[in-house]
């Protein structure tokens, strides 16, 4: 692609988590940015709860800090009532496969919104608040011209750009019009939510965990928010919504909690402190989120359900995916634009997927036990032979995808010792669940191909070629992977012996050549054969 003049390299439609992670990280890497934001901030939001795994995406844009000083609340687990029994089951994020951290926040999304756009303002961004985007084109070359109103002045204005990010949620303005909108048939629920003040939480680290009861018409969140505040809403089926509306909004989620003694309990010396909200809240996913000239990220591309609070963490995380493959389209005309921005519409759909299937399952098993949500959970994980405890907890801390990002970002995240020597542990395979014993003989795994893709380098994307598994999990093929993979042909190596020959070849270092040799073996590209004998090979 040849340079446009612009006015800037890049026009991002709407301020939420979404368009302040893009826009940030497009203006570290030296872009010009332009931010439209149709409201003035803060403005309300719903989507409270945040995952664990959405932490050191902050922190790349350097806001965790802000966040924890603004005192937002921790969240370590979510405690449920779900399935055969009322008997309460919790989950807790430290146990979830590589996190860094081991809680979320739960933050009211008008400061937290704020927060994020001020930050990307600090970052370089041009971010202009009560601007709403009217119109855009998109010419064949790619670049964009995109209209917009001052809706406090009504000023009309246009600018051009090389390239437009749609972050405008769920209106979906680019996508709407170049797309077409899959509505799930499934996932068609509505959510009837206010806040209160003085609802009883869990003592101690539990005060702040999501509490998550079902009843017979949906289910609840109860989001422990500051100054006492709780966030309680129902999520409905829409026909039991249908049915029941015309007794008025006040009457039918007093009858709700009514039926949900766990959380009438929670609630009965609360005062209620807003006025009841309703919103639909249907899975979508659009047939495209990218092409020449634009890219979609965050509720503007899909969106799946409360059930996980996974929308701001997808956001933020696609955000994150988006400014790079921007970045890589307009830096390396070299690359075929149609592969690079495929990378970023796979990636994003093979998230949405694995936890859409997730959510779907926990819908669907209402009556089943917690087990079957965590065996379910097991089998949309990449590694073979997790915990199935672990696996669910991973899914719903929005990890294990990105594990090759954590490892990358843990040498710049400040986590304490104790907590790092965990994590590495966790890097290195020990705790994956797959048994590696190093004592036994290792051969190539055959179920497992090469391909040809990118993956994510700083800025950019850059060509790589990985071995995937069926499953979808990939492993660079690096020059030391490839060594490895050679040493293993013949059968005659343990893992312990793999690991020192790649040290004693100078593929790598120990610690290296340790964790390469784990990893390969928790993904399925090793298998064990057989355990030998001391000095018997
Ligand atoms: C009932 C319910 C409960 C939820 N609970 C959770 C939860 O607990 N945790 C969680 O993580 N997620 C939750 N979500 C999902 C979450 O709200 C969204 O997924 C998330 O806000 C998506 O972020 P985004 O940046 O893509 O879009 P948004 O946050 O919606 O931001 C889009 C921005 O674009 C602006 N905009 C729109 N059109 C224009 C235009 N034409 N010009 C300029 N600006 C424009 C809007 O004003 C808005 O500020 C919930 C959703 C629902 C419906």
């Amino acid at each position: 692609m040849t340079r446009i003049s612009a006015d800037f390299d890049v026009v991002v439609i709407g301020g939420g988590p979404g368009g302040s992670m893009a826009s940030t990280l497009l203006a570290d890497f030296g872009k010009s940015v332009v931010l439209f934001e149709t409201a003035k901030f803060p403005r309300y939001h719903i989507g409270e709860s945040l995952l664990s795994g959405t932490a050191d995406l902050l922190k790349r844009i350097g806001v965790l800090d802000r966040l924890e000083d603004a005192g937002y609340i921790k969240k370590y687990g979510v405690e449920w009532v779900w399935g055969d029994r009322r008997e309460p089951w919790t989950v807790y994020f430290k146990d979830a496969l590589a996190m860094p951290y081991d809680y979320g926040y739960q933050v009211e999304r008008g400061p937290f919104d704020q927060m994020l756009l001020e930050n990307a303002r600090e970052h370089g961004v041009d971010a202009r608040e009560q601007h709403k985007v009217t119109d855009f084109a998109i010419a064949p070359d790619g670049s964009a011209t995109v209209d917009f109103e001052n809706t406090a002045t009504g000023e009309t204005g246009r600018v051009t750009a090389r390239w437009i990010v749609d972050a405008s949620g769920q209106g979906g303005l680019v996508t709407k019009r170049l797309h077409t909108q899959e509505w799930d048939d499934y996932l068609r629920n509505m959510a009837v939510w206010t806040y209160w003040k003085g609802a009883k939480r869990p003592p101690g680290l539990d005060a702040g965990n999501t509490f998550l009861p079902t009843f017979s018409d949906g289910w609840w969140w109860f989001i422990p928010l500051r100054d006492d505040i709780t966030s309680v809403g129902a999520v409905v089926d829409r026909q039991a919504f249908q049915e029941k509306k015309g007794m008025g909004l006040e009457a039918y989620y007093k009858e709700c909690v009514e039926k949900t003694p766990e959380l009438a309990d929670r609630l009965k010396d609360a005062e209620q402190v807003d006025e009841i909200r309703v919103q639909r809240d249907w899975s979508y996913i659009y047939d495209g989120f990218a092409g020449d000239g634009y890219i979609a990220c965050g509720d503007a591309a899909c969106f799946i359900d409360p059930l996980f609070s996974t929308g701001v963490h997808l956001a933020m995380l696609s955000g994150f995916l988006a400014a790079v493959t921007v970045n890589t389209v307009l830096d390396k005309p070299e690359f075929d634009r149609g592969r690079v921005l495929d990378f970023y519409e796979n990636a994003y759909r093979k998230e949405f997927a694995r936890l859409r299937a997730q959510v779907y399952f926990l819908y669907g098993g209402h009556g089943s036990s917690k087990d079957s949500y965590f065996w379910h959970a097991r089998s949309q994980f990449d590694v073979p032979g997790i915990d199935p405890e672990k696996a669910f907890i991973s899914l719903i801390a929005g990890a294990f995808t990105h594990r090759s990002w954590y490892r990358r970002y843990l040498e710049r995240l400040d986590v304490p010792a104790e907590l790092r020597g965990t994590i590495e542990s966790i890097f290195a395979g020990k705790s994956a669940g797959a048994n590696i014993d190093l004592d036994s003989v290792l051969i190539p795994g055959e179920d497992f191909t090469k391909a040809d893709g990118f993956a994510v380098d700083g800025a950019h994307l850059r060509e790589s070629v990985s071995l995937e598994t069926r499953e979808g999990a990939s492993l660079a093929l690096t020059p030391a992977m490839e060594l490895l993979l050679e040493l293993a042909a013949d059968g005659s190596r343990t893992g312990r012996q793999l690991t020192e020959a790649l040290v004693d070849q100078g593929a790598c270092g120990q610690d290296q050549a340790q964790n390469l040799v784990h990893e390969s073996v928790s993904y399925g590209f090793l298998t064990g054969v057989e355990k030998v004998r001391d000095g018997v090979r």
